[in-house]
């Protein structure tokens, strides 16, 4: 059975964390954005932490999870 182009939330959450330092975690509402991403696009928050240890966590609770707000490859 073809796979779908598409990435699913695992591989996007797996990627995130093996690069935690190119991504930030929003304080409003806990997207995973790009570090070089100045206001949320799901929020539209402008605080973030850009700690490693938060972007990992964060991106194993994406992956885990049926249902997840933006990841880094939503944004575009
Ligand atoms: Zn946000």
């Amino acid at each position: 059975m073809p796979e779908p182009a598409a990435p699913n939330r695992a591989a996007t959450a797996a990627k995130i964390a093996a690069n935690p330092a190119a991504y930030k975690v929003c304080e409003g509402c806990d997207s995973i954005v790009g570090s070089g991403t100045s206001l949320c696009p799901n929020c539209h928050g402008y605080r973030f932490d850009p700690a490693s240890e938060r972007v990992v966590l964060q991106a194993r609770i994406l992956g885990s999870r049926e249902q997840t707000s933006v990841t880094a490859d939503d944004l575009n």
